[in-house]
């Protein structure tokens, strides 16, 4: 393939990734904004791997790397549960960090282009930034799988002084960035590159471990630019056009959708990725955390006296969580939903931006069980509606809901915002018992006397629910 026609080949494929992140944007048009993103990533394959940087003899190897890939990346689609999706992506974000590490130290000591004068100091500060990008990513990423899979606490770990080692980390990492511009050779420049990617993956492992569960959505969404900004570097590092272009779409689109978490979370962005502060000014927000105990009696009500409670609504708003995920119970939702709508209820869903485990989570799942989008709401849109619902079901949903967030300021999630559900005539919680979710925070909802508790699993409840309303 010629330089030309690569050159185009680009072009189009930076076209159709534009196209594809607004086709993402709403879920009736997210099946085809992917398919513009798959197409777009195989033209881009093509152009790189078919295209005039490409010599014969390293063929076999990328074509060796495409198949080893592909083939891992296809089992892990295959395999993975939709539930284990958010711990994916975090060691996805892993490996693009990662990847921009890699071709940075490869690009150092790559001596075949002599840089010179200006020209080799920019080079060398792509590498270096594309480096420290890198390692925190990466770090930073495999960090966040843990704490996504359950493997690392949720509880964030506040070291003294740590905004103190923060600085001297930044302080470092630029001492050393001068240090390694000024050397003379690779053997020189080594030392501080090396020092530097160590600082950037302490910084990543303190970053991500510093904050507190309930503040992962902002994380997540941060890692994910972070990883963009990396690819960005790494194209930047090669001279590849299309790469840069992708990186910093990935990257920007990831800095929009951190500020609309943080938004969600009622968080200062900064204050987010500087860990820990916000965590209710140093609380711990797991089990043993901040807040006060919710005090009171708990109503436990069966299947059938659930169906009993939805047969006399008029107003009814679904309220989907992380549990809803877990329990795989969307379908079932559904046919509840269809069941009431034929008897002339008005179902809608309620979805607050944290909902699960990772953004748009709920939306995903209820586009998968075929929920008309019209009767999906943001929590913005219907927040103010709750009083006039007659009953409002929360399906393995629980800081999403917590009333603790506006009335508790000791709570760790104070301020977040989320769904006034205990303003409905009746609130009724599904779950398996009364734990708290991810944050770790008790839910003060469970003990008001309009809310009812329906106990298990999700999907074997909403199943008796439905049973008992057919009959
Ligand atoms: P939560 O984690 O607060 O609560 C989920 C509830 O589901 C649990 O309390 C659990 O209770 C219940 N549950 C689990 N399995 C089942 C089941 N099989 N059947 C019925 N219930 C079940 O989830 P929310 O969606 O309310 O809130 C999301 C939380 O996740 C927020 O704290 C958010 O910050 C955080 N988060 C969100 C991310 C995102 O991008 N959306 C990313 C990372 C974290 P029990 O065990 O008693 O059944």
């Amino acid at each position: 393939m010629t330089a030309n026609l690569a050159s185009v080949a680009y072009v189009g494929a930076a076209i159709l990734f534009i196209l594809s992140l607004g086709g993402l944007s709403h879920p009736e048009t997210a099946r085809r904004g992917n398919l513009y993103g798959v197409i777009g990533m195989t033209i881009a394959v093509l152009a790189t791997v078919f295209g005039p940087r490409v010599t014969a003899a390293g063929l076999p190897y990328i074509v060796g790397a495409l198949l080893v890939g592909g083939a891992v990346g296809l089992y892990a689609a295959k395999k993975v549960q939709m539930t284990q999706m958010p711990e994916l992506v975090a060691l996805m974000h892993s490996l693009v960090g990662l990847a921009a590490c890699l071709v940075g130290f490869a690009s150092y000591v790559d001596t075949s282009i002599a840089y010179q004068g200006a020209e080799k100091t920019i080079h060398e500060v792509e590498i270096y930034i594309g480096i420290l990008i890198g390692a925190v990513t990466f770090s930073g990423s495999i960090i966040a799988f843990g704490k996504l899979s359950g493997k690392i606490g949720g509880k964030p770990l506040l070291l003294p002084a740590r905004h103190w080692l923060n600085l001297a980390g930044l302080l470092a990492v630029i001492w050393f960035g001068v240090l390694f511009v000024q050397a003379h050779d690779v053997t020189a420049g080594m030392t501080p590159l090396i020092v530097m990617t160590v600082i950037a993956l302490l910084f990543g492992i303190h970053m991500v471990m510093a904050i507190g569960g309930a503040d992962m959505p902002v994380v997540v969404s941060m890692l994910n630019s972070y990883s963009g900004w990396a690819a960005a570097a790494t194209g930047f590092m090669l001279s590849n056009d299309l790469l840069i272009v992708t990186g910093a779409l990935v990257g920007s689109s990831g800095a929009i959708l951190s500020y609309i978490m943080c938004r969600a979370m009622n968080r200062s962005f900064i204050s987010v990725i500087a860990g820990g502060f916000g965590t209710g000014g140093g609380a711990a927000p797991a089990a043993a955390g901040g807040g006060a105990q919710p005090q009171g009696e708990v109503t436990a009500v069966s299947a059938v006296e659930t169906a009993e409670l939805l047969r006399g609504a008029k107003n009814v708003v679904i309220v989907p969580g992380y549990g809803m995920a877990v329990a795989q119970a969307q379908h079932t939702v559904y046919e509840i939903t269809k069941l009431l709508r034929e008897r002339g209820v008005n179902v809608r869903f309620a979805i607050h931006p944290v909902a699960g485990r990772m953004p748009g989570h709920m939306n995903v799942l209820l586009a998968e069980a075929k929920v008309p989008y019209d009767i999906v709401f943001e929590m913005d849109e219907i927040n103010d509606d709750f009083p006039a619902t007659d009953v409002t079901m929360v399906i393995g949903a629980n800081d999403i809901v917590n009333p603790a967030a506006q009335d508790d300021p000791t709570s760790p999630i104070a301020g977040m915002p989320v769904l006034e559900v205990w303003r409905s005539k009746i609130s009724l919680v599904m779950k398996r018992s009364m734990a708290s979710g991810y944050a770790g925070v008790d839910n003060p909802l469970f003990f008001k006397e309009n809310n009812r508790m329906l106990f298990g699993d999700a999907k074997k409840m909403l199943d008796e629910v439905l049973v008992a309303l057919k009959s």
